[in-house]
């Protein structure tokens, strides 16, 4: 995905490029075709519901003329609200525009290594090959470079029931002088009915075989702890140790602490509660936790395959590596998750690499577009909790406090305000191109 709409960009801007694919000369795990943009799973590009989040992005992307866009138009099937294409279609559309394109040379064949004299897109996506990955490794320096994810789900902010959930960290030890967490506490029968709902729940069919089996202990699902034991959540992510209840003056019997996310604005993480739970599972369990009853759910947890490095110790919002500007990283490997998220960044990383080959000065796409708040968040993110992000709102910047106020008690004014921002300042960062 991303290394197709890179390759397509640069030549766009007319210059020459060679794209490796390693298929079918390697195969993947998952992939089962020979052709470019090959959708491995869902074949939904998700929604095209005007003015939200997932919309904005793939607007931008129109905006930008991206080839993988264009494709899904040409492909596109009935999918109501989202933008569903015919995988084959949609391949073929692709592979076709590069094979053709003269500043395009295909290479199939598997990269094992970074060349020091050439500009390098890395788009090699969660399914790296092991010889990349360890080259990826040495360059990034290999605790830099992930290959599971597992993703804790985020809550919007408003939809938190602040009567119910307490602000404080554990034994009062705060980093900043503030309460840093939100707690959801739970006595112990609410614990006792969540363990068995969580147990019951019902679990997502695995993409690849190896995933179910090899998890890091250090990241186990929610699910794989209660399976070990009753007690097990209470002695971990549910832990109640050094939290009282200002409205009990007691500690509770466990808690599930909520971490206010890190340059995501208005949302919340649900601390350790990565989890395999099919995603209407998990707003069904999760909304039995004290507080969260009416909570509105940005993101859900995951556990998958995926090989991506902690962009923000290592990109700038340019996806150029710090120490190494001439290598850029693309697609999921760049640290997004999605389809869309994918090819994003690889038309930002085709950009930024046609600039520096031209000489001509680097410009960081508007933190205010979707497109740049997705570079802004994988290069500005919190390195210690690093986790890969969709395009979800709360990743743009929030409007300013005047109309803020004015769309308060309408949510999809406000979202209407976010993306007329958005597509206002694209538009004024494309004119410098024309
Ligand atoms: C099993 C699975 C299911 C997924 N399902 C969805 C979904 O339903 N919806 C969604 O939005 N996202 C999904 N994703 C996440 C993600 O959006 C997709 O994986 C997406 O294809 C990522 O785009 P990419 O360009 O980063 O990587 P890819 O599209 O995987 O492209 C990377 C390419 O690099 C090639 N390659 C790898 N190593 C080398 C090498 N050393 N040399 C040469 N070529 C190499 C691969 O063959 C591949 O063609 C899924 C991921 C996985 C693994």
């Amino acid at each position: 995905m991303a290394g197709s709409e890179a390759a397509w960009q640069i030549a766009s801007a007319g210059l020459n490029c060679v794209l490796f694919e390693m298929r079918p000369v390697r195969a993947t795990p998952a992939h089962k075709t020979d052709q470019l943009a090959e959708l491995v799973c869902s074949n939904s590009l998700k929604s095209e519901g005007e003015n939200s989040a997932p919309w904005l992005l793939k607007e931008e992307l129109r905006r930008c003329d991206s080839l993988l866009l264009r494709a899904a138009r040409e492909a596109r099937v009935p999918g109501g609200q989202a933008l569903t294409v015919d995988r084959e279609v949609f391949a073929r559309e692709v592979s076709r525009a590069i094979e053709e394109n003269p500043r395009i040379e295909l290479r199939r064949e598997e990269a094992t290594s970074i060349a020091d004299d050439a500009i390098t897109i890395v788009a090699t996506g969660p399914l790296t090959s092991g010889a990349l990955a360890e080259e990826i490794g040495r360059l990034t320096g290999s605790e830099r470079l992930f290959f599971y994810d597992s993703i804790s789900p985020i809550v919007d902010s408003e939809s938190i029931d602040l009567t119910v959930a307490f602000r404080a960290s554990r034994y009062g030890k705060s980093m900043d002088g503030t309460d840093d967490y939100l707690n959801c506490p739970l006595d112990r029968e609410q614990y006792e009915r969540f363990v068995d709902t969580v147990l019951a729940a019902e679990a997502v069919p695995s993409h690849i075989p190896e995933d179910n089996a090899r998890f890091f202990e250090a990241c186990l699902p929610i699910e794989e702890l209660a399976r070990r034991g009753r007690e097990t959540l209470r002695f971990g992510p549910m832990k109640p140790m050094g939290l009282e209840d200002p409205r009990t003056g007691r500690r509770p019997y466990a808690v599930v602490q909520l971490r206010q996310e890190n340059l995501r604005a208005d949302s919340y993480n649900l601390v350790g509660f990565q989890n395999h739970m099919r995603f209407p599972e998990q707003a069904r369990v999760f909304r039995m936790i004290p507080g969260l009853e009416r909570s509105e759910f940005l993101r859900y947890g995951q556990i998958h395959r995926n090989t991506y490095i902690n962009a923000p110790a290592l990109l700038m919002p340019t996806l150029q590596l710090r120490t190494r500007p001439a290598v850029f990283f693309a697609g999921q490997i760049s640290g997004v998750e999605g389809y869309v998220e994918s090819i994003a960044t690889g038309l930002v990383a085709g950009w930024h690499a046609a600039e520096l080959a031209s000489k001509a000065e680097i410009r960081a796409f508007p933190r205010e577009t979707a497109i740049g708040s997705l570079c802004a968040y994988v290069s500005g993110a919190d390195a210690r909790n690093y986790q890969p992000a969709n395009i979800t709102f709360d990743l743009l910047p929030a409007l300013d406090e005047p109309t803020r106020l004015r769309f308060r008690h309408d949510k999809k004014a406000r979202h209407a305000e976010v993306c007329r921002r958005a597509l206002e300042k694209l538009d004024e960062y494309r004119a410098i191109y024309a």
